[in-house]
């Protein structure tokens, strides 16, 4: 034991108990989700956690709380003062990559800075030697799992921070706040949280995900995204007689993947705001052989570039085998938020000052990935991410500091003061 790390804040310190109590009984609801499943949300399970939250939003006093379309819950805490519509949105569905059945958190009490052996698999160890942020968390109370499971912080760490947040403010009349809208979706982690979001009847004027992870960061860029197929049609013949007839789609295929660039402009060899081409799936026989690639830049321009490589090296293997024949289909997946956030600053600079009020240096950051919010900015709803605290996401190492949750709780209640000051 360590002694106790401090809150960042009075009010941190106030909401921390309530922050962890939610987020401990969340946990334990299994909501994870499934890839190429056509049904939404792909799991039903989801809406386990989803209608229990409605039922807590309506004991807190949020009376209209529903699930506006069946599966996204959707609530309102009215202001106390004429002010813009202020959206919290964060997902209920954990990645479908790990499991997330019979989650036992286990909260680890002022750490006092040895690497933490999870019981369930002794295998699975956070070691701070490896871990950069949890070497900074001595003293913390540090949730994780029992190392069989993921914990799920992502994003259970945002709702329990957003209703705990929600739950102070109703029984606070006495504190100016701008009116609320709150939003848990279903199936962010497959890429369809914002799929269907109805932005009318959830009418806020400006949003946040809390969906971010280290103290204190605000992302305001994603990546822009498009994926490409290329089909390579060649021409079966039964190996037998096949000289100087067949034509493998198979060898083809191959021969395209070699041509992408290995040491730079692919996933294993960038950071920070260099972009990528990816091949991430390949399938089929002799006959007709697909590539699956992914596209990603910050840049909309550099991402275009990217794309034209990729196809440049599909026209390639049609100059090399004139017999073969090749289609490509681009399909654009979401854009980078920030020109759409710029139109609207006063969405960066309110949770800024929110954050700072909440007794923590905020700074902006940037995502290699999309969140919700890419989407429903570029359908001119203005939300970046805030953190969480939840870190190591999608891995059964994934943890939590308290410390750092109550700290985005208070940021939460703090930026509904913000939004109170400013003029609808
Ligand atoms: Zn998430």
């Amino acid at each position: 034991m360590a002694p106790r790390a401090p809150f960042s804040s009075p009010l941190a310190e106030e909401l921390a108990g309530d922050v962890l109590e939610r987020f401990l009984r969340y946990v334990q609801v299994d909501t994870q989700g499934a890839f190429r499943v056509a049904a939404r949300p792909s799991t039903e399970k989801q809406l386990d956690l989803s209608r229990r939250l409605v039922e807590e939003l309506r004991e807190i006093g949020l009376t209209d709380a529903e699930l506006n379309d069946g599966h996204s819950v959707f609530a309102t805490l009215p202001g106390t003062t004429e002010a813009p519509v202020v959206g919290l949105i964060a997902h209920v569905d954990t990645t479908p990559d790990v499991n997330g059945a019979g989650v036992a958190p286990i909260v680890h009490g002022s750490w006092g800075g040895k690497a933490i052996v999870l019981p369930g698999d002794s295998r699975q160890v956070l070691d701070p030697a490896e871990l950069p942020a949890l070497a900074t968390r001595v003293g913390h109370d540090v949730v994780t799992s029992d190392g069989t499971t993921l914990l799920g912080a992502d994003d259970k760490a945002g709702i329990a921070e957003i209703m705990a947040a929600v739950s102070f403010l109703a029984r606070t009349p006495g504190r100016k706040r701008a009116p609320i809208r709150i939003a848990f979706t279903v199936d962010e982690e497959v890429g369809r949280g914002a799929e269907g979001f109805d932005l009318d009847a959830f009418g806020a004027d400006v949003a946040y995900t809390l969906d971010g992870s280290d103290l204190g960061e605000l992302e305001v860029e994603t990546f822009s995204a498009a994926s490409m197929r290329v089909t390579i049609h060649g021409s079966s013949v039964h190996p037998g007689v096949a000289k100087g007839r067949l034509v493998n789609a198979v060898k083809l295929a191959s021969d395209l993947v070699l041509s992408v660039p290995r040491d730079g402009l692919s996933p294993e060899t960038t950071e920070g705001r260099e972009g990528y081409v990816h091949p991430h799936r390949i399938s089929g026989n002799a006959e007709e052989a697909v590539v699956d690639f992914i596209a990603r830049d910050h840049d909309d321009a550099l991402l275009e570039q990217h794309l034209a490589l990729l196809r440049e090296l599909a026209e390639q293997v049609e100059v090399r085998e004139p017999r073969a024949k090749v289609d490509v289909e681009v399909r654009q997946s979401y854009r980078n938020m920030r020109p759409f956030i710029e139109e609207n600053p006063r969405v960066v600079e309110a949770a800024l000052e929110a954050i700072r009020r909440a007794g923590v240096e905020p700074k902006l950051a940037i995502t290699r990935g999309g969140t919700d919010g890419a989407v429903l900015s570029a359908q001119g709803l203005p939300t970046p991410n805030l953190f969480t605290g939840g870190q190591e996401y999608h891995s059964v190492r994934e943890w939590a500091s308290v410390q750092d949750m109550a700290a985005a709780a208070a940021t939460i209640v703090e930026l509904a003061g913000v939004w109170a000051e400013s003029t609808a």
